[in-house]
């Protein structure tokens, strides 16, 4: 079944473009003017992704996105204006999952949507796993440890010394990929390509605000190093 997208964006033409191209590439597409309008819509239907401008009559974007949040999971991805860094910074904390600066090729932002409707579509089966009802306590397969930290793919979930750290879905591939590569320094590009798939077209700084927002979940309540720069390389975990 076609992927179904909502389009939140004031600029009648840059909507009404979008639109039409989404609907070409075989997408199922709403749109919405304004921010009021758009979480009604985005609460009351189940919509695969939704992209949202940040600048909104009504309720800004990033306001949309944390009320909407609460409710549901559904992806978002941040139109944002060329040099509002600080958005884009708030909106990856409000649980964005990526953001496009405009103006955009229609080509990066296609590539996007394919990148999070795969990641949606797999966390979708982990989800299920959870569900299922063989999937016992007493299974180790899938759990990542280090020292305190409990990493469990199919549930998840991550726990330092049992206390339930939330992560978004970018930050817990970002920790997956560093525990299951432990010992070894990953470069940047590595880890871009990981986390945000290969076709992503951003900068590579994006991994390290990922880092520092897991640095400022786990090593800093925990008063620990889990995550070590390796400076000009990347990062890495070390076992020992
Ligand atoms: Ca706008």
């Amino acid at each position: 079944m076609e992927a179904y997208i909502l389009i939140v964006e004031d600029e009648e033409k840059l909507a009404r473009f979008t639109e039409l191209e989404l609907k070409h590439e075989g997408y199922r597409v709403d749109k919405a003017m304004d921010g009021r309008t758009a979480l009604e819509m985005a609460t009351s239907n189940d919509y695969d992704l939704i992209l949202l401008d940040i600048m909104l009559p009504e309720l800004n974007g990033l306001e949309v996105l944390r009320r909407l949040h609460k409710e549901k999971d559904t992806p978002v991805i941040l139109l944002t204006a060329r040099d509002a860094v600080m958005d884009k910074v708030s909106g990856l904390d409000a649980g964005a999952i990526d953001y496009i600066t405009k103006p955009f090729a229609i080509e990066e932002l296609l590539a996007r949507i394919r990148v999070t409707l795969k990641l949606r579509a797999a966390m979708a089966g982990s989800a299920a796993a959870v569900n299922s009802p063989s999937d016992s306590a007493g299974q180790r397969e899938g759990v990542l440890v280090w020292q305190k930290l409990e990493m469990d793919i199919n549930r998840h979930s991550v726990k330092y010394d049992g206390h339930e750290i939330e992560l978004t879905n970018r930050e817990f591939v970002m920790l997956r990929t560093l525990l299951e590569n432990m010992d070894i320094v990953l470069s940047r590009d590595t880890l871009l390509e990981r986390v945000c798939g290969y076709d992503y077209l951003g900068e590579t700084n994006v991994i390290d605000v990922y880092v520092r927002y897991l640095r400022s979940k786990i090593d800093e309540v925990y008063n620990i190093k889990m995550i070590q720069t390796v400076r000009g390389v990347g990062y890495v975990i070390k076992s020992e």
